[in-house]
Parts: C-alpha cells; structure tokens; sequence
C-alpha cells in the first residue's frame, strides 16, 4: 500500500498517473480555428493540446484564446475562424511534465494548470496528468491515514 509519509506516493513516475495519448482530445497546429471550437465544444473542455502530425506536443489551444482571436472593434468577426489555424493563436508558453519525473513535480504544477501535458524526452505527447485524477489518489490515502488513526 503506498504511504504519503513516507513519500512513496510523491515519488512515483507521473507516468502511472496520466491518461494516456490515446484518450486524449486533441488538434493539430495546421487546423483551423473553427475545427478546433468545434473539438473544445463537442468535448466540453475549455483547454486542449496541440500537436504536429508527428505526435509532437506544441502547446495548449483554448475557447477563450480563440474568441480573443476573433474579437473586432464592434462585433465578433466569426469569419475569421475558417481563415486562422490553432498554430497563430495557440499558447506555446506552457510547463510539460516528462513520463520520468516525481508526481510532486506535477503536483506543484498542478496548482496553477488544471492539466499539464507530458512528453517523452524528445518531445512526443504521452498524455496529461490532470487534477481529478491526482486528487482522487490524494484522498484515497487521506483516507486511509484517517482509517489508521481512529483503529
Ligand atoms: P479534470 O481534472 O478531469 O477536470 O481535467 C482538467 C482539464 O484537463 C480539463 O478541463 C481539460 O482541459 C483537460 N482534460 C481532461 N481530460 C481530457 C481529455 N480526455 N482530453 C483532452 N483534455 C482533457
């Protein structure tokens, strides 16, 4: 059973913790910013990753960042989203987690994103450790040191 105190539970690989590549939604740099509304919309998250054809991660795309993209003076220029490709507008400005790293790395991480992508060593997606999934075993074990005390 892992132990926090111990630090057994901070020092695992972030890569037992992530969902992998497969699983996550994602656009590539050369799509439009129109394909990329319609992947967030249809999947509900307001941040993915982007990638190159190769599977190489190159940051985060989000609905925010594309509205600002397209917000005129007086209207919102919706055209603009057949024209504009995920790579003019995407945030590159982003931390990434390596498969090899200490979850406590990506849980320092994890107060300010709630998600961060990690990569191989030469930069090829993996996956995203994200905040539902790390503070779900957080509270298993939180749990279980509550259980060890009151036996
Ligand atoms: P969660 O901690 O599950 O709420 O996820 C936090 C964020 O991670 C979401 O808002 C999404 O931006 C991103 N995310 C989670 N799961 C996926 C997925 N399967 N595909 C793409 N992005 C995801």
């Amino acid at each position: 059973m892992m132990d926090l105190q111990t630090g057994e539970f901070l020092g695992k690989n972030i890569g037992h913790f992530i969902i992998s590549s497969e699983r996550v939604a994602h656009v590539q740099i050369g799509n439009n910013l129109e394909h990329a509304l319609l992947v967030l919309t249809k999947t509900g998250y307001t941040a993915i990753p982007v990638l190159d054809p190769a599977y190489k991660f190159h940051g985060l795309i989000s609905s925010p960042l594309i509205l600002d993209a397209i917000m005129g003076l007086e209207r919102i220029e919706f055209e603009k989203l057949e024209h504009l490709v995920v790579e003019d507008v995407m945030n590159r400005n982003v931390p990434t987690l390596i498969v090899k790293d200490p979850l406590e790395k990506g849980l320092k991480l994890l107060i300010n994103h709630p998600f961060v992508c990690t990569v191989d060593e030469e930069g090829y997606f993996e996956g995203i450790l994200t905040r539902r999934v790390v503070l779900k075993q957080l509270n298993a074990l939180v749990h279980q040191l509550n259980v060890k005390k009151t036996d």
